[in-house]
C-alpha cells in the first residue's frame, strides 16, 4: 500500500551496503521507521531525504509492517543550521524531544506544527528562546505542563529567591514551595517563552538556564536523554 505524508526526519542510520533507516516523524499517522534504498550511494536521487531535519512530502510503501521511501518532494531542509552550531544543536534537541515524546502508533499534529516551526525560527536566528517554547510546548503535550505564575502555597507572584517542584512542573516562593532552587531569571525566561505580557523580553542566560531546568524536569519524569542539548548546554 503506497501513501503521502508530509513529515520530518528525526534521525537516521547507515544500513546495509548502500540504505539509510530514517526515523520520521508524520503529521498524520507518528513516528515510523522507513528505509532509503541505495542511498547513500553518490548521487543518489533521494539523498536529501536522509538528512536531518528534511522536511518534506513522503511518498512510502508498506508492506507488512516495513516501510520503504518511494519518492519525496522537499518543502525546506532547514540547511541555515550547518552553518550555526548552537542552531545546529537546538534543532537536534527539537527532533530528540520529538523522538522520546512520541511512540509507534501516536499521532499530534500540534507538535509536528509546532516542530517545523522551531527549526524555522532557529534557521532565522532566534536562538534557544525558540527551543525553549518548543521544549515547554512539547512537555504540555506529553503531560507534563509548566507553571510559571502565582506561588500555588501562597497565592502570590513570586519574587526575588524561588523553587521549582519537579512534580507539579510548578515555581514558587522560596519560602514556601519544597523543590529546587530556581532563580527569577529563569522564572522570567519561561513567563516568557510562555507568552505573558510583562515578560517579553527573554535574555541568552535566562534561554540557558530555562534549558537546564526544563531538561531536569523532563528527566525527572522520563529519564529521557537528550545528548544534542547536554552538547548545546556545554558550548
Ligand atoms: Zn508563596
Amino acid at each position: 500500500m503506497q501513501f503521502k505524508s508530509d513529515a520530518l526526519v528525526l534521525r537516521a542510520v547507515d544500513y546495509g551496503e548502500s540504505d539509510k533507516i530514517v526515523t520520521l516523524f508524520t503529521a498524520d499517522r507518528g513516528k515510523l521507521a522507513a528505509n532509503l534504498k541505495g542511498v547513500r550511494k553518490a548521487g543518489a536521487r533521494l539523498g536529501f531525504a536522509a538528512q536531518p531535519f528534511c522536511f518534506a512530502e513522503y511518498v512510502l510503501n508498506e508492506k507488512s509492517g516495513r516501510h520503504t521511501v518511494v519518492s519525496a518532494s522537499l518543502y525546506d531542509g532547514f540547511y541555515a543550521l550547518r552553518t550555526d552550531i548552537s542552531a545546529f544543536y537546538a534543532a537536534g534537541a527539537v527532533a530528540e524531544l520529538c523522538d522520546r515524546l512520541m511512540y509507534e502508533g501516536m499521532t499530534n499534529g500540534r507538535l509536528f506544527v509546532a516542530a517545523v516551526r522551531a527549526l524555522k525560527e532557529l534557521c532565522e536566528g532566534e536562538g534557544n528562546s525558540a527551543l525553549v517554547r518548543f521544549f515547554l510546548f512539547a512537555l504540555k503535550e506529553a503531560g507534563y505542563p509548566v507553571r510559571a505564575g502565582e506561588c500555588p502555597i501562597c497565592g502570590k507572584m513570586p519574587l526575588g529567591r524561588m523553587a521549582f517542584d519537579m512534580e507539579s512542573g510548578s515555581f514558587g516562593c522560596a519560602q514556601c514551595l519544597q523543590g529546587v532552587p530556581a532563580s527569577e531569571t529563569t522564572f522570567r525566561a519561561v513567563r516568557a517563552a510562555l507568552g505573558e505580557k510583562d515578560c517579553a523580553e527573554e535574555t541568552p542566560d535566562g534561554s540557558l538556564r530555562a534549558l537546564r531546568l526544563l531538561k531536569a524536569y523532563l528527566s525527572h519524569h522520563t529519564q529521557a536523554r537528550l545528548p544534542a542539548l547536554d552538547e548545546l548546554l556545554r558550548l
